[in-house]
């Protein structure tokens, strides 16, 4: 019988990183996340045919200090959390320290950083696979934070070539996603920029730092989209069954049990849909995220009215973050939230109300 024994560390790294980083999304994922939670206001992602080559995600934010530089890419080393307990009070994106040192194990990694004081002047960080500093020297830079990304998936080749394979469709998810950052987050510029070849750098949009996601929306999608758009703006009531008076979260009474709906959803109205449901965004306090069952119930109420199309939702559900859990896969994509039922019943009814309370099921054409 074969000997039980441990996988070399090496091979660890690289079975984990697969896991953190499973496609093109994920990096520019985990790379706009980062530059959020160093506090920028401007982030440019730009890529060299289409990913492929380059990804490179440029903040103007806090900059990383000389003494984290060796840490950076560490596995499981991040300055965000310290204990597991911190992860119910969680108010940013990063938690489990794994992406950079996950893309340093899946391609060429390397870091431009500069704080404040240090401008213009600022220090290159090029990085091993296993996450460990490997190279540093001066060079130009403003504050903040640039990180390229080249190669990805070199090194595990079968993956290479499904993500060369399927480059026109991860593109897609790639462009939609960083349209959903660029769409939640308010007084931030957004910009995303693809180059072909030696070709001419073309952005595909930009966000000028607006104050409103309306307005986000606009720079996004264009001015039209927001035609037949309605403003969500739902307060869910989610009190327990034992009385009114009784909390429905457990914890001590410093926390909020009300779930708040905020965004934009298509009128109802026939003709006013989307043919496909390929508008159809969905976050929890401002962290994008995969929730097919609110999904559905958007959709099952918005048939009720227009059984033809599919409606444009933007919908951020802010709650307390003691009543959902981030933790549940490692992308973070999919979110936990408690007492998922009683919140959809809500939903649905408060969502007629809303469809019901205007003439939201006209065309605007038909309205007086
Ligand atoms: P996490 O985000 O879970 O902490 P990461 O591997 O994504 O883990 O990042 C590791 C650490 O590197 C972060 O905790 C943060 O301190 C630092 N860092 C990463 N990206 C940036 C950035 N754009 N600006 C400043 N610091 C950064
Ligand atoms: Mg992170």
């Amino acid at each position: 019988m074969a000997t039980i024994k441990a996988i070399e560390g090496a091979s660890v790294h690289q079975i984990q990183s697969g896991q953190v980083i499973v496609d093109l999304c994920s990096v520019v994922k985990e790379l706009v996340e980062n530059s959020l939670d160093a506090g920028a206001t401007s982030i440019d992602v730009r890529f060299k045919n289409q990913g492929l080559d380059v990804i490179e995600v440029q903040d103007n934010g806090d900059g990383i200090s000389p003494h984290n530089y060796e840490t950076l890419a560490l596995k499981h080393h991040t300055s965000k959390l310290s204990t597991y307990s911190d992860l119910t009070t969680l108010q940013t994106f990063g938690f489990r320290g794994e992406a950079l040192s996950s893309l340093c194990a899946l391609s060429k990694f390397s870091v431009v950083t500069c704080m404040a004081p240090d401008a213009p002047k600022g220090t290159r960080l090029d990085f091993a696979t296993s996450g460990k500093l490997s190279g540093m020297s001066v060079v130009a830079a403003q504050k903040g934070t640039t990180v390229f990304v080249e190669n990805l998936f070199n090194n595990l080749p079968v993956r290479r070539r499904e993500l060369e394979r399927n480059i026109k469709r991860e593109w897609g998810k790639v462009v939609g996603v960083l349209g959903q950052y660029a769409c939640i987050q308010t007084g931030i510029k957004f910009s995303v920029s693809q180059q072909a070849g030696k070709g001419k750098k073309t952005t595909l949009f930009s966000t000028k730092g607006n104050r409103s996601t309306r307005e986000n929306i606009v720079n996004v999608f264009g001015a039209k989209t927001l035609t037949a758009l309605i403003a969500l703006d739902l307060n869910l009531e989610l009190e327990t069954t034992s009385g009114p008076s009784q909390r429905w979260s457990t914890q001590d009474d410093g926390d909020r049990k009300d779930i708040r709906i905020v965004g934009h959803i298509s009128r109802p109205a026939s003709g006013e849909g989307r043919q496909t449901p390929d508008r159809q965004m969905f976050f929890v306090n401002a962290r994008p995220c995969v929730l097919p069952q609110v999904s559905k119930a958007f959709n099952e109420v918005y048939k009720a009215y227009n059984g033809s199309q599919s409606p444009f939702i933007f919908c951020n559900i802010e709650l307390d973050t003691h009543l959902y859990d981030v933790n549940v896969s490692p992308d973070k994509r999919t979110i936990l939230l408690h007492d998922q039922n009683r919140m959809l019943e809500s939903l649905k009814e408060s969502l007629t109300a809303l469809f019901e309370s205007q003439d939201y099921t006209v065309p605007i054409s038909q309205l007086p």
